[in-house]
Formats: structure tokens, sequence, C-alpha cells
């Protein structure tokens, strides 16, 4: 596909509200019989973008006016021109308008502050229910954000590792049978990085109000390694200003009695038991070692050791599953009644690995919206509460994921970290640190070695890293 813009620079734009029509699209060459033609003129104060889609001899043109200011800006017309040009031309309506962002609630959080719903509506194409899920989003924010004091950071520990890979992973996580004799010496070497980060919080004077340890799945460390670190973060930082300890146990074929014991001990206070559908079928395919019932197992294990905030993952459109495979998940999952769902939706670049052309892609992305809203009105129903969203980056359908909590279970770290709203100091392999400053709205990143091998062949890596976040978080203050 070519795209020419006219009277604007704003070909970014022009480029996400056209994939969102003709996702997969390249924009090299028009080898696929597609043109779009963008252009803005302004006339008297009045701005007009008219686009046009000449799509294999087939032509589709729409134009919109707008006085420009902060409400209606340059790109926000343009890509409204091209969003009803593309709507009429494919019958596509892409429920997010042109919020093709991944932080949708926080844009609409901001657009907010000045405009009303109906405005914000009118000139993104944003379908009314979309704008309500990110108001119940953003009330959620309010509470999370007023434990915010400038002070305070979050900690993530990386366990990169997996008991055997799922063929929609997108992560850097090893299975162990690869990489699993790495892993002595990684649990040292986070126990050094966490020592450091400890010298950088008395250094600077910053706490560390939420912990949360990810992956991978950390439950693939054993009982006395997880131990090892928990007890570390326990021992370094003061665990009565925990706002939330997170540990993923993720796979249920990992959890054990005695590590739900470690991590009750270790104050733990919310846990991830991930079925991602409660379909054996489904699960065997995509490569799961355990089956529905193990998660059940699990889950009334941890719920008999005294987790009162766990958390389930569950994947909308996975594989061949379609409404009823979905909605039987959903029947299983609220008859559990966990804090916290997660509802996932496949990105398109495992469309594309499926071998996807554009258009089955939308049919797939279809069908995951439906289910995405089956799964809403159900939560909804059962007293859930959306409470962060984020959008996957090409995601066909520009679709999103949301996490929904019961009462005020709210997971405090999710909202953190993707809104962009506190500093992450994050340690282990694939770890990125985000330091965020308020007072110039800057995010500065910190990457640490993708693989395990590399973190821990290279040690002054490691300290250059820390030394790097003390500068950065110097200049919050
Ligand atoms: S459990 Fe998660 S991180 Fe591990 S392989 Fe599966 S999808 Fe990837």
């Amino acid at each position: 596909m070519i795209i020419e813009t006219k009277g604007h620079s704003q070909k970014n734009a022009v480029q996400n509200t056209a994939l969102l029509f003709f996702p997969l699209s390249g924009f090299a060459d028009d080898s696929d019989g597609r043109v779009i033609t963008s252009s803005l003129e302004t006339v008297d104060g009045i701005a007009e973008s008219v686009a046009v889609i000449e799509d294999n001899g087939r032509k589709t043109e729409a134009s919109v006016k707008a006085r420009l200011d902060e409400k209606c800006d340059e790109a926000a017309l343009v890509s409204k021109a091209l969003f009803l040009a593309g709507r009429e031309h494919t019958g596509i309506s892409p429920a997010w308008g042109t919020v093709t962002g991944i932080r949708a609630a926080k844009f609409i959080r901001q657009k907010r502050k000045f405009m009303t719903s109906a405005e914000i509506a009118e000139i993104y194409c944003v379908r009314e229910d979309k704008i309500r899920l990110s108001e119940m989003v953003c009330e959620s924010e309010e509470k999370a954000l007023s434990k915010l004091d400038g002070k305070s950071v979050s900690l993530y520990i990386s366990i990169p590792f997996c008991p055997s890979r799922c063929y929609y992973c997108s992560f850097v996580s090893h299975s162990i049978e690869k990489a699993g004799a790495l892993i002595p010496d990684y649990v040292k070497a986070l126990c050094d990085e966490l020592e450091e980060v400890k010298k950088v919080c008395d250094k600077t004077g910053v706490y560390v109000s939420t912990v949360y340890m990810g992956g991978g799945t950390p439950t693939t460390l054993t009982a006395g390694q997880l131990d090892v670190v928990l007890s570390k973060v326990n021992e370094l930082f003061d665990p009565k200003l925990f706002d939330e300890f997170t540990v993923e146990a993720g796979r249920p074929d990992t959890i054990t009695e005695e590590k739900l014991d470690v991590l009750r001990k270790c104050g733990v206070t919310r846990i991830s038991i991930n079925p991602q559908t409660m379909n054996d079928k489904t699960l065997e395919r995509i490569g799961r070692k355990h089956t529905a019932q193990d998660v059940v197992w699990a889950y009334e294990l941890a719920k008999s050791k005294g987790f009162d905030c766990i958390n389930t993952d569950l994947i909308a459109g996975l594989d061949t599953e379609d409404e009823k495979d979905f909605d039987f998940t959903l029947d299983k999952i609220l008859s559990m009644r966990p804090e916290n769902v997660t509802v996932h939706t496949l990105s398109v670049k495992r469309a594309a690995n499926l071998r996807d052309d554009g258009d089955s892609a939308i049919e797939r992305a279809s069908l995951t919206e439906y289910m995405t809203e089956m799964a809403q009105k159900r939560l909804l129903e059962a007293g859930y509460r959306p409470y962060y969203m984020y959008k996957q980056k090409n995601m066909v359908g520009n679709l999103e994921n949301v996490g929904y909590a019961l009462d005020d279970k709210d997971g405090l770290y999710n909202i953190y970290i993707m809104g962009e709203y506190q500093t992450i100091i994050a340690v282990g392999a694939g770890a990125v640190s985000k330091v965020v400053n308020g007072k110039n709205g800057r995010i500065e990143r910190v990457f640490n070695y993708k693989y395990p091998y590399e973190y821990l062949d290279d040690k002054q890596k490691m300290l250059g890293n820390i030394a790097r976040l003390e500068e950065l978080i110097r200049e919050t203050l």
C-alpha cells in the first residue's frame, strides 16, 4: 500500500488508521493494489481533510471539516477522514475509532480534562461502550494514583523460565529443559542485583511500594529458590511499606503446597494462577502441560492456604475456540470467583504466525471482539470492575486486554506499569526499568541483557545499569 499526504505531515496517524482496515499491510509499495491519499487544507480558519482510498479499481472518498484546536488537532482530523472512508470501503467499524495507541484509557483520561465524552466519541469515532470502559478504568486509576507520593517505586523481578513453551508465547522465556541448569546461578545473580537496588534506594531516598515477580513462570523455581529470592526482598526493603506483593504462579503444573507455603511466609499478597482456557483440548493444542482440573486444584489449594487475591488470565480468540468454548471457560472461572480476572486477546503477530491473511485475521478479530464483549458483560454482572486496560501493538481489530477486579482488589502494579505512572526498577534477564520523571514528563528506560546466559556473564553491565538508574532517579526528585 502507498500512503500519500498533501498539506500535512501526519503520515504516522494515517498509517495507523489505514492498518485498522487493512491489517498486515506494508507501506513500501502498491503491490497490493492500494493507494491512500490524505490531504488537509485550511480556508478561513476551517480545516478540511479529504481521504481517498483507491483499492484495486474501487475508490472511496470521505471528508471532514473542523476548526483546529486543542480538542481536534491535525492528526485527529486526518485520521477521522480516513476512518470514515475506511469504514465505508470495508464495512468494518473498529470500536476504538482512531484511538490506536496502547494506552487508550490514559489517552481518554487526558482528553476528558477538557472534552466531554460526546466530543471524544465524535472526534475520535470511539464507540460509547469503549468510552464507558475507559471511564471505569480511569476511576480505578484515580484510587491507585492516590497512593503514589513521588518517592515510591515498584520493583519487578524477572524469572524468564517456564516448564515448557506455549505456542503463542511472545515473551523471552526459556523452557527449563534447555535452561534449567542456569537457575541456581540466576538466583544468586538476582540477589546481587537486589542488593545494588537497595543501595540506590538508600542513596536517593526512594522506597519500594509494590513488588511484582513475573516471567516466564516464577514458580518454575523450586520452593527453596523462591524462598531465597523473596526473603532477600523482605530483608533489603521494608515490607511494611508494600501496598502489594505479587508472584505470578502462572501455570498450575508448577504449583506445589511447599511453594505456596513459601509465598505465604514471605508475605506475598497476590498470585496468578492462569488457565488461559478451561477447555482441555485447547490446553493440549497450545502446549500447556496441565488440565482445567489442575487449575481448579491449584486454585483451591491456594485458597486453603489463605490467599485472598488470586488473578486468573484468560485468552479470548485462542486457537480454534468459538463463542461456546469461551463461554464455558467463563462459566468455570465465575464459579471459582477469583478476585482478579484478566482477559487477553491474541495479537496480529500471532495471527500472522498462523499464516492468516488480512481477511481471516479480521474474521478472527470480530469473533474475539464478540468474546471480549461477552466477558465484559458477564464479569460486570458478576460484580467485577475493569481496573486496567491496554491494547497490544498491531492488534487486529484494535482490541484491548482488560483486568477486572472484585471489591478493592485492583492489581496496583498493573495500573502503574501500564499507565507509566510510577518508576519501575526491574531486575533480572529481560528486565527493563522505566524511570518516570514527573517534572519533565519524560520516561527513560534502562535495559538489562535479554537472555539469562548474557545476564550471568556480565556483572559489569548490571553495575553500569544500576549507576544509570541512580542518575535517572536523582533527576526525578
Ligand atoms: S507460561 Fe507464559 S511466559 Fe511461559 S511459555 Fe507460556 S505464555 Fe510464555
